[in-house]
């Protein structure tokens, strides 16, 4: 197979890359006689014909040898999956469903993390995924068209650190490619994913019948706003073969990760119809699309408290709801002080403070919701104090 090659100065959203430049995309529709325009013709990938009415997806959390796993490793996966999960039924309705299984225990590769390939990202990709996919740890059913996501604990670029958003040590001790790690921050101050230090990558592979995703420790293990949009761009919106729109929009498979949470995020109706979806309403009542979490102020200082806010419509009856945080992305979460709650304009809203911390320290926190219907939601997101500018 040809890969398509790209300077590692490119971000990532624009390296999706490997198998699908435009001219094949087009050229290589192999839908099925009889198939357009019939209603009841089951979603096939983006330029393929393998029916995408079942998904399954096999997610494995790729360590180095030698590496410690992260303690709470499986939340921050199931987290990323639960959303990417919700996010697909929204959008696609019961016309594809679904499903993920997570490895119950860290992948652990064969190679160390000084081992693995340095120079080129595409071979640091190809890499971590045939090893991942050669061990044949994932079986799936016939029917479902299968995709291989692989979360990893590290990043292409050796020094960034996915919990202060920059290079480790002062300034960047590495030499090309490996320079200039910094994490995405918007003109509000707010963190997104979105460095050049990272590697995410996926692809689908025709003739093989299968999809293939690699998202890298910055798109995912430290979770923010962006973050489930970014494994839902590579682990399933490329791995099924979508490629980026054109214009470019702020959709899942455009700039999101840069934007917002990927419940207020999309596919375009024209991309989903060309994989034979069939135009209905989208619902965007249920908790995963009216669960919103914010912090302010949005650029905290050192001096700051921060208000957390839940805000959700009146009719969810919350049976618990809570906040907690954590310092450091190694320390145990804590519950968060409980401000109040207030019922406004058909919505309640639950705030929580967290305490100043100085400037250069990060805080990660999560918020969840249980219904007295038994429904469940939650959103992480994080902050960091830069101070003011
Ligand atoms: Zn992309």
């Amino acid at each position: 197979m040809t890969m398509t090659r790209f300077s590692p100065s490119l971000v990532r959203f624009f390296v999706w890359n490997l198998i699908f430049p435009a001219g094949i995309a087009l050229s290589g529709w192999l839908i099925p006689a009889g198939w357009a325009g019939e209603p009841s013709a089951p979603l096939h990938g983006f330029g393929v014909a393998d029916s995408i009415g079942q998904v399954e997806v096999g997610v494995a959390y790729y360590l180095p040898r030698g590496r410690i796993p992260l303690p709470d490793w499986r939340e921050r996966v199931e987290y990323h999956m639960k959303r990417a999960q919700s996010f697909h039924h929204r959008e696609f309705g019961k016309q594809s469903k679904l499903t993920y299984r997570i490895l119950e225990d860290p992948f652990v590769a064969s190679a160390s993390r000084d081992e693995m390939p340095k120079d080129d990202v595409d071979q640091f990709f190809w890499h971590i995924v045939n090893e991942v996919w050669n061990s044949e740890k994932f079986t799936f059913s016939p029917e479902a068209f299968p995709i291989i996501l692989v979360l990893s604990d590290v990043n292409f670029s050796p020094g960034y650190g996915d919990w202060t958003r920059e290079c480790d040590g002062i300034g960047c001790p590495f030499s090309e490619p490996h320079t200039d790690c910094a994490g995405h921050v918007t003109e509000t101050g707010e963190d997104r994913p979105g460095t050049r230090c990272g590697g995410a990558r996926a692809l689908i592979w025709p003739e093989r019948h299968i999809g293939l995703a690699l998202v890298t420790a910055d798109g995912w293990r430290v979770p923010i706003t962006g973050t489930d949009c970014v494994v839902y761009h590579e682990g399933v919106g490329h791995s099924l073969g979508l490629p980026h729109p054109e214009p470019l929009n702020d959709s899942v498979m455009g700039l999101a990760q840069y934007v917002h949470p990927i419940h207020k995020s999309w596919i375009d109706a024209d991309q989903k119809e060309a994989m034979g979806w069939v135009k209905h309403e989208i619902d965007y009542t249920d908790l995963f699309s009216s669960f919103e979490v914010s912090h302010a102020p949005s650029r905290p200082g050192a001096q700051d408290t921060v208000t957390v806010t839940v805000k959700l419509p009146e009719h969810f009856a919350v049976q618990s709801i809570q906040l907690e945080y954590q310092t450091g992305l190694w320390l145990p979460f804590r519950s968060a002080r409980f401000q109040g709650q207030e019922e406004r304009d058909g919505f309640q809203y639950f705030t929580w403070t967290i305490g100043p911390v100085p400037i250069g320290q990060s805080i990660a926190y999560r918020a969840r919701v249980a219904t007295r219907g038994g429904q469940q939601e939650e959103f992480w997101n994080y902050y960091k104090v830069r101070g003011k500018e």
